[in-house]
């Protein structure tokens, strides 16, 4: 661990020598939140084209996707290696078979070493989680990757996820037991919460047989619902400037066990679709920031853990 927490690259280190980068697909997924399987209209903040890099387009392949992806990385670093990173919607939703054959033909492309795969903790079946365990099993790198959120249950009816907590802990569980790399993703300053919550959430993922963490805060996006509720005045987002959300990372960093790497802290959508935060921060510019925070403070990660 350098820098007060255990990082992503701390993590990528224990599974792999020399440079590895995720490049991010879209495979054309879609998601039961928005489907009508478990709900519609998605998540109250989702606004799934906020993460998508603009080689991703579901029109082309896979394999089509990873090779402009890799084309754009070979020209500055010829010996990287590459994490194909199944983001957009949910990447474990659909037929068993169909979604196996995308995830072979990612590990077939020249140059890919391992997969990481985003999904809801609700979709996760059995049969699919006996595959990639299979695939862990040769030695393959398989992380998945699972929206949490928050651990409050409140919370995550409010925003509409329409799973629980106890379904993040279970997909959690079973994932580990299966040997597959687990990971988990969570909003700081969803409606209701406070950097106490944020703090209370990494606690309780620290009980979990967790490899990785990915935090960020939330985004008011245009033309979400949460954008319309906040607008119409019937829910509040905390509007923490950067001092006050690198308090809230630090209380997660003391609240997270040591075990567990941070991959981030922030994200950034497309200025033209942010409402808020518009700190006018890069990620890494927020991190020199939160890394500076770190020293000067003396927090170590876990510390506030008993
Ligand atoms: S955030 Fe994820 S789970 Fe929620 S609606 Fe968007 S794609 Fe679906």
């Amino acid at each position: 661990m350098s820098g007060g927490y255990r990082d992503f690259g701390d993590f990528l280190r224990e599974h792999f020598t020399g440079k590895v980068q995720k490049i991010s697909i879209n495979a054309g997924f879609t998601c039961p939140n928005r489907d009508g399987t478990k709900g519609r209209g998605g998540c109250t903040y989702c606004n799934n084209v906020t993460f998508n890099p603009d080689y991703c387009n579901p029109v082309k392949s896979v394999a089509e996707q990873l090779e402009e992806g890799r084309r754009f990385f070979a020209r500055k670093y010829p010996e990287m290696r590459y994490l194909a990173y199944f983001q957009a919607y949910t990447n474990t939703y659909g037929d068993i078979d169909h979604v196996c054959r995308l995830y072979d033909e990612a590990l077939a492309t020249p140059g890919v070493v391992g997969l990481v795969i985003g999904t809801r903790p609700d979709c996760m079946p059995d049969g699919l989680l006996g595959y990639l365990s299979s695939l862990r099993r040769k030695g393959t790198f398989v992380l998945v990757e699972y929206g949490v959120e928050t651990w409050r249950n409140d919370t995550l009816r409010l925003i509409n996820r329409c799973h629980t907590w106890e379904e993040s802990a279970d997909a959690i569980t079973r994932t580990a037991a299966a040997g597959v790399l687990t990971g988990v993703h969570v909003i700081a300053g969803l409606p209701g919460e406070d950097g106490g919550d944020v703090a209370e959430t990494a606690r309780h993922l620290s009980q979990l047989p967790l490899d990785t963490v990915k935090l960020h805060q939330l985004q008011l996006i245009r033309g979400t619902r949460l954008a319309e509720q906040v607008e119409r005045g019937e829910l509040q987002v905390p509007r923490w400037t950067v001092d006050e959300y690198i308090d809230v990372c630090l209380g997660f960093i003391s609240h997270l066990s040591p075990t567990i790497a941070i991959e981030r802290f922030t994200s950034q959508s497309p200025d033209n679709m942010l409402i808020s935060p518009r700190w006018g921060l890069k990620n890494y510019q927020f991190t020199a920031l939160l890394h500076r925070a770190i020293v000067s403070r003396g927090v170590a990660q876990g510390d506030a853990l008993q």
